[in-house]
């Protein structure tokens, strides 16, 4: 079986919108159904469940078609995440040796295994290597590069012949697929070559903030519209505007590549790609060429054909380029040699090569990433081993906890739970993230944490990143602990003097066994006498240096970092490789998923409606605004005409209060509390009541101007109501008209899924912009494809295992640590890496 090709399938699907997709022969559900027709693949090992259920997945895929977009959606949802984790339990780390095979089903890769011999060292598409040729080499001196083109490509940091190597195309265009006009079938991917007829810009005199792109253009068989749409007010500038029409003059040749659709004016390329080229078919002529041709990143006034002659001249220098992999290694995982790989990777010979050069480099990417973070785990564990660890096996503290709770926990939370008393029992420090959905009931998970340490005798501290937030988890604790007579306290910027001076004082003689706080526990001042255990909520909303500051107050203490943003597990994976993970998979029992709808200006009388309606049956509700000024000032003043307007104007029978950012904690706090009170019917806010607040009497979640969040962000809010069992409502308001962005948003109509959320996320933003790229520290080819290549990205992991077992300081492979060295200072420098 083709594991590769069945995950490629199921994400398409997901891509596409569930239509089961019609493929060469058979439907998606046709395919899948007959995958999972046939026995599972003879080398993994499944228990008895694992193969029903391997079974019966199959079977469900022949009512596919029958199916509702919502159920469909879950299925494929539900298949994805037992394949991924069915295929994570084959990967036993084996040990790694020369004739070693991978234990795992790799899919068979015919190319890999005779790569070596089909291409050689050296593709045949390149010209012989000039004797003068090195990668040191400067551009300028190749021939047919003059000072002024070098200049041109020095505007995209391309300097030497190395440069241009590493200059990865963002995207290829395949001419194997070129059609006419009059060819183009809707639902297939073609690129079309012809020229411009005419090129226009403009705002759309109805919604200032969507700008439409329109491209005619014409080959023999007839012409076609291609349109790009741009939404925001940057693209509002007509000198913007004009500049991009300058790049597509009448007449020019261009080439566009693309997913064919119906569209308002005819049939059309969904997203395409464009690209201008000299001349018809001046690149098919060039001698040497395949079919598929590289599009490189480029910033205006930089022709795309002068960036791919420097890079086809500079290419025959791949050869010199030394591969640091290890030969077994190379042949254990099939990869191409890395000249191979960078030849292919710009001039690929067929669209497999490409995949193949494209696996290589990105396997690259991931794997000194994990090395790098591996070996500082391994680091700071030989560091840690003197520390002597405790026992919480189970005590006093935690029973009298379980008997004290008013609910079963879940079984997610009781997993999350032995987890980590596993981990605390280990003589080495434990680093674990745990991640579960808003409202998956993280804290009790923290709480049972922090009782085993403290009933082993150590001091804990428990840091959240807003006072608000903080205030809320010693409020949680109190409830508990009081009742079983552990003291806890709070410690943030707004402590009382003396108050904080008694809490420094009972830290640092230990009387005081656990701490709640905000950045106010990193301060030096902060001292404890034997902390043991940290916890970190909302980790993503702390830099590195802060989480390791609190660390570093006890000696190699246990750290659990908490997120409810749900990255998905590749991500995390890839960021947080020296991380163990924990995911409470599972909502506590009786949550009714919450009603999502996404509203039009037009059907606000309804909302308030609902809004009334709920509130006269004792019922409280949300409002937010996004940030949408530049300027904090302006946001301020809306929200507060907002508030006003909403007060006075629309729901005057009601008590609605205000909270935004630039109010101070103890005021913030105070609206919260009135809130919790039920003092207040309404709260309008900004986007403050993201993180945690816990308020289960609200059931409406009204949010302006939806399309400015991220589908995740949306989800985080949602989860601030339908914390009880009552119908709760969340109302997404969208006044944009931009597909995309109502695609995006009904998303959240039919889904409740954070992990599925977060990915369709990254599908329509984009890793980088979710994540941040300089967040990631990854380039951005190997972050895209995360998302469609997690193989890769697991096999470098279990590499980097393997190898780390075997060579712990890689005194075996010269080369490789120093190129890990050179990555580790651009991955792990900066970035908020872990
Ligand atoms: P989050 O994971 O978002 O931090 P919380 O820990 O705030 O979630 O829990 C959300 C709500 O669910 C809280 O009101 C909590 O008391 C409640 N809760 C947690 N676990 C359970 C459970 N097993 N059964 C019922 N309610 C629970
Ligand atoms: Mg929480």
């Amino acid at each position: 079986m083709d594991l590769q090709r069945l995950q490629r399938a199921l994400s398409l699907e997901a891509e596409l919108g569930f239509t089961n997709l019609q493929g060469r022969e058979q439907t998606f559900s046709q395919f899948v159904g007959s995958v999972f027709g046939q026995d599972p693949p003879s080398d993994w090992v499944l228990d008895g469940d694992d193969r029903r259920r391997w079974r019966e997945l199959g079977s469900r895929y022949t009512l596919y078609p029958e199916l509702e977009l919502p159920e469909r959606q879950h299925l494929v949802a539900e298949t994805r995440r037992w394949l991924e984790r069915v295929r994570r339990q084959q990967e036993q780390p084996q040990p790694f040796a020369p004739t070693g095979r991978s234990p795992r089903s790799h899919p068979p890769s015919p190319l890999a295994a005779s790569s070596q011999q089909r291409w050689g060292s050296q593709s045949p598409i390149s010209p012989p290597l000039p004797a003068s040729l090195s990668l040191e080499q400067p551009l300028q001196f190749l021939k047919g590069i003059g000072p002024k083109s070098a200049e041109k490509l020095a505007q995209l940091g391309l300097h030497t012949v190395r440069d241009a190597l590493y200059y990865f195309p963002r995207d290829h265009l395949d001419y194997s697929q070129q059609v006419l006009i009059r060819q183009a079938k809707v639902g297939e991917t073609v690129t079309l070559v012809g020229t411009v007829k005419s090129c226009t810009c403009f705002t759309s005199p109805k919604n200032p903030t969507l700008t439409i792109f329109n491209l005619k253009i014409a080959d023999k068989s007839g012409t076609l519209t291609l349109s790009r749409f741009y939404s925001g007010r940057q693209f509002a500038q007509r000198s913007w505007q004009a500049s991009l029409e300058r790049q597509y003059p009448k007449g020019a040749v261009v080439a566009a590549s693309g997913l064919v659709k119906k569209g308002r004016l005819g049939l059309t390329l969904d997203n395409p790609q464009i690209e201008v080229l000299a001349s018809e078919g001046s690149l098919q002529d060039s001698s040497g060429v395949g079919k598929i041709l590289p599009v490189y990143p480029l910033s205006e006034g930089i022709p795309a054909d002068l960036v791919r002659k420097a890079v086809q001249l500079a290419l025959p220098a791949a050869a010199l380029v030394e591969d640091p992999l290890p030969p077994d290694l190379k042949q254990q995982f099939h990869l191409l040699d890395l000249p191979t790989a960078l030849q292919q990777i710009h001039f690929p010979e067929t669209a497999e090569c490409l995949a193949q050069a494209r696996r290589r480099l990105v396997f690259d990417e991931f794997f000194y990433l994990q090395l790098g973070l591996l070996q500082r785990r391994q680091r700071y564990r030989t560091q840690a081993q003197a520390v002597p660890r405790y026992q919480p096996a189970r005590g006093e503290l935690l029973d009298r906890f379980y008997q004290i709770l008013p609910f079963q926990l879940t079984a997610a939370q009781q997993r999350a739970i032995d987890e980590i008393l596993a981990d605390l029992r280990d003589p080495l420090p434990m680093n674990r993230l745990l991640q579960g959905d808003v409202g998956s009931g993280k804290t009790v998970v923290a709480v049972a944490a922090l009782l085993a340490a403290i009933q082993s005798g150590w001091q804990t501290a428990l840091m959240a990143p807003t006072e608000v937030l903080a205030e809320q988890h010693y409020r949680k604790l109190v409830e508990w602990l009081s009742q079983l007579q552990v003291p806890v306290e709070l410690l943030t910027g707004s402590t009382p003097p003396a108050k904080r001076r008694e809490i420094l004082r009972q830290l640092q003689t230990g009387e005081l066994p656990l701490v709640v706080g905000t950045h106010a526990l990193i301060q030096p001042a902060v001292q404890f006498r034997n902390l043991g255990l940290v916890i970190i909520d909302e980790q993503h909303r702390f830099g590195v240096e802060q989480r390791a500051a609190l660390q570093q107050k006890g000696d190699h203490p246990d750290v659990l970092t908490m997120t409810a943003t749900p990255i998905p597990r590749t991500l995390t994976l890839a960021l947080h490789g020296d991380l163990d993970v924990t995911q409470i998979d599972e909502l506590p029992p009786g949550r009714k998923p919450v009603h999502t709808v996404v509203a039009r200006p037009g059907d606000r009388l309804q909302v308030v409606r609902l809004m009334e309606r709920e509130i006269a049956q004792g019922r409280q509700a949300y409002v937010v605004l996004p940030l949408i000024e530049e300027s904090e000032k302006l946001d301020l003043k809306s929200a507060i005409e907002e508030h006003q307007r909403l007060q006075e104007k629309v729901f005057p029978q009601f008590r609605v209060g205000l909270l935004h950012g630039r109010m101070t904690s103890s005021e913030k706090e105070t609206v919260i509390e009135a809130f919790r009170r039920r003092e207040l019917d309404i709260l309008v806010s900004t986007t403050v009541v993201e993180v945690g607040v816990d308020v289960p009497n609200a059931s409406v979640m009204l949010v302006e101007h939806a399309e400015r969040f991220g589908l995740s962000q949306l989800h985080q809010l949602r989860g601030r109501v339908g914390r009880g069992s009552d119908q709760a409502y969340c109302i997404l308001m969208t006044g944009s008209k931009g597909e995309d962005a109502l695609r995006r948003l009904k998303v959240l109509e039919q889904s409740h899924d954070g992990f599925f959320i977060a990915e369709m996320d990254l599908r329509f933003r984009g890793p980088g912009e979710v994540m941040g790229t300089r967040q990631s520290g990854l380039p951005d080819f190997a972050l895209a494809s995360l998302m469609d290549d997690q193989e890769v990205l697991h096999l470098a992991r279990q590499a980097a295992e393997q190898l780390l077992a075997l060579d712990p300081d890689l005194k075996r492979w010269p080369p490789l640590s120093r190129i890990l060295e050179e990555r580790q200072a651009r991955l792990l420098g900066p970035g908020l890496l872990t």
